[in-house]
């Protein structure tokens, strides 16, 4: 594939799938449909009924539409994308979709498809219970960040790979939308009038700024490991049994934390929006209480799962592999979780780009109320975030708040 860039039409897009080497039958009658929500990326589901097979492509566009404007991003998010697949199917085996072709010209990725999952958050919204999501998730997250870091590599290649991860594009819109915009007066940010009283809180509260500044600082500085970087429930693909992380196109080499926090944050959004999902009483406790266990569990997993890497894996020399010092770590990064849930969730409510477990509730004042509480979560969450202790005192700190 030689074409210069240029995005695809569902046409371009099935001749280049017909291209690929002995994928598809010769002279398969394939079908095309671009399945995107086309604000940054292209994504073409392609369909040979005859023999069943299909994939994916995703072709990264060279800016992003907000608000009637543009806002240019490079195509080498594309290459970082398809490097980060490839390195997180290696490191957590099954967990991401197989990366079959990547075409640096047209920034496109040819992929696994995996349309017979659905996409996490669309199931928690309507109630799906996953229950082997805070496994794999863990493992995703304890295989991906200690293989990548410098407890479990080579000090000297981290370096050479950090450098593969440069991302600054994709690390300036999380650095404005979600540690900026949502405490000052922003163009960025977007909230309903009957939430103005909240959102002016979160502009004049000193002590929640100086717990952002130095979430924001980590963000900034601390290389700790290769993040996917976007670990929203939109970014997972879930059945009951299998579960895949996608789009980690904002990946580079941040702080642990930040991944864990994403999962915690949006898991804490569906239990706010479940205020409407789930119209009764008790099966509505239920659900929340399972939100809830799949928190604890995915920490208390994960922390298992690092440490045991951490025992069996280390490379490091005798400082850092001593009791102390593990334990000390382990702690920091819980509450760096933490602190990154509660950024995660306040920006959702107040800032640019919203979740749909509460933007979508019809009624406005129910959604007023779920976009209450997910606010009162999140700057608890971020207030605790360096005194928390446990992953049961962070749940008694989110739901007091609620
Ligand atoms: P973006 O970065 O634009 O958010 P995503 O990678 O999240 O793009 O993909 C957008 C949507 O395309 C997903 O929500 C999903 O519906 C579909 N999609 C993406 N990757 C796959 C895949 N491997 N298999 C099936 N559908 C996919
Ligand atoms: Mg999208
Ligand atoms: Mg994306
Ligand atoms: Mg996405």
């Amino acid at each position: 594939m030689t074409t210069t860039y240029h995005p695809l039409s569902e046409q371009e897009a099935i001749e280049i799938a017909r291209s690929l080497d002995h994928f598809f039958p010769a002279n398969a009658k394939l079908s095309s449909k671009e399945i995107g929500d086309g604000n940054l990326n292209l994504v073409f589901h392609i369909t040979d009924s005859e023999s069943g097979k299909s994939l994916i492509m995703k072709q990264a566009l060279p800016y992003a539409k907000v608000v009637g404007e543009s806002w240019p991003l490079s195509l080498d998010r594309s290459r970082i994308e398809s490097e980060a697949l490839i390195l997180q199917n290696k490191l957590a085996p099954g967990l991401a979709p197989i990366v079959y072709h990547y075409d640096p010209e047209l920034a496109l990725t040819i992929m696994e498809d995996l349309s017979d999952h659905v996409i996490m958050r669309k199931g928690l919204i309507e109630g799906t219970v996953y229950p082997h999501a805070a496994e794999h998730l863990s493992t995703f997250l304890a295989q991906t960040l200690f293989f990548t870091s410098d407890f479990g590599m080579n000090q000297q290649q981290k370096k050479v790979q950090l450098g593969k991860f440069i991302n600054p594009d994709l690390c300036k819109i999380t650095e404005d939308l979600i540690f900026d915009d949502p405490y000052t007066v922003s163009p960025n940010n977007s909230y309903e009038a009957a939430i103005e009283d909240a959102a002016e809180a979160l502009r004049t509260d000193a002590a929640l700024h100086l717990e952002v500044a130095i979430l924001r600082d980590k963000f900034l500085t601390k290389a700790e490991a290769l993040l996917h970087g976007d670990l929203h429930t939109g970014s997972v693909f879930a059945t009951p049994e299998s579960t895949k992380v996608i789009d980690p196109e904002f990946a580079y080499y941040g702080p642990m934390g930040f991944d864990i926090g994403a999962i915690i944050a949006n898991l804490f959004m569906n239990y706010a929006g479940q205020e409407h999902w789930i119209g009764d009483a008790g099966k509505r406790a239920e659900f929340r209480a399972y939100l809830v266990e799949t928190v604890r569990s995915l920490w208390t997993q994960f922390d298992a799962k690092f440490r045991k890497l951490w025992d069996e894996h280390n490379v490091d020399r005798l400082a850092s592999s001593t009791p102390a010092f593990k334990a000390f770590y382990m702690s920091r990064l819980l509450q760096d979780a933490v602190g990154f849930a509660g950024c995660k969730i306040v920006r959702r409510i107040v800032g640019l780009s919203h979740v749909a477990d509460i933007d979508s509730i019809p009624d406005a004042a129910a959604r007023e109320t779920a976009q209450r509480m997910a606010l009162r979560i999140g700057t608890a969450l971020i207030k605790a975030n360096r005194s928390v202790r446990s992953i049961d005192e962070a749940i008694d700190i989110a739901l007091s708040a609620a």
